[in-house]
């Protein structure tokens, strides 16, 4: 598929092979050659170059010495447990602060971002991610925005969870069980509910861990 050329030109390139990365097409561990793309993409060198750096700082593409870049690998069993582990000591707590820090705007921006995730969740196909696990991630990174902690909401964005769900998600049960467990976060958070929103978090973190479990299977 050629790139029209236009001012959005480096994000349009960095957009192409994101999709590729996060549709498989692109498989983990696999080769990306820089060739490839600009015949692909029909655009030069210096995007596509961009682009890769760009998401090798996303840890979504490898460089490797004298190999070049290849996709990063699919998120090992062991890693993908201690992901969750690190997540339930982190977001319960944040979602039990932000339930006493929340505002009506707050709230307003958490609806509008849940809301997001449940319009494309009817159809039959698979999610894709701008219509999953980016409002997932964008959900769960305004909670921790409210909680307050700076540093701790760095560590969870610097994990690219999402990232890793949307990948292992081609091989998992996709369900909409995840909009209902944040409607019952929203619940809590709305009335200022402490342990309520600490419980809802740590159930849906749960339960999220076990829907992917199935793509280990
Ligand atoms: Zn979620």
């Amino acid at each position: 598929m050629a790139i029209q050329r236009h001012k959005g030109l480096a994000e349009d390139v960095y957009g192409a092979i994101f999709n590729k990365l996060m549709t498989l097409e692109i498989a983990p561990s696999a080769r990306i050659t820089v060739d490839g793309l600009v015949r692909e993409l029909e655009v030069s060198h210096t995007p596509i170059r961009e682009a890769l750096g760009r998401l090798e700082g996303e840890g979504l593409v490898v460089k490797t010495h004298l190999v070049g870049y290849s996709a990063a690998p699919q998120i090992t069993r062991r890693r993908f447990d201690e992901l969750y582990e690190l997540r339930l000591l982190l977001e319960p707590d944040g979602a039990r602060r932000a339930a006493l820090r929340v505002s009506k705007g707050g709230l307003d921006k958490l609806r509008e971002t849940a809301g997001r995730m449940g319009k494309l969740s009817g159809s039959p196909e698979r999610p894709n991610y701008s219509g999953f696990a980016r409002p997932d991630a964008d959900f769960h990174d305004q909670i921790m925005e409210i909680a307050g902690n700076e540093l701790i909401r760095d560590t969870l964005a610097h994990l690219h969870t999402h990232f890793h769900i949307f990948r292992l998600m081609y091989h998992a049960r996709v369900t909409e069980e995840a909009l209902s467990e944040h409607e019952s976060l929203l619940v809590a958070l709305s009335g200022g509910d402490e342990l309520g929103a600490e419980r809802a978090m740590r159930k849906h973190i749960e339960r999220s861990r076990q829907r992917l479990l199935a793509a280990f299977a």
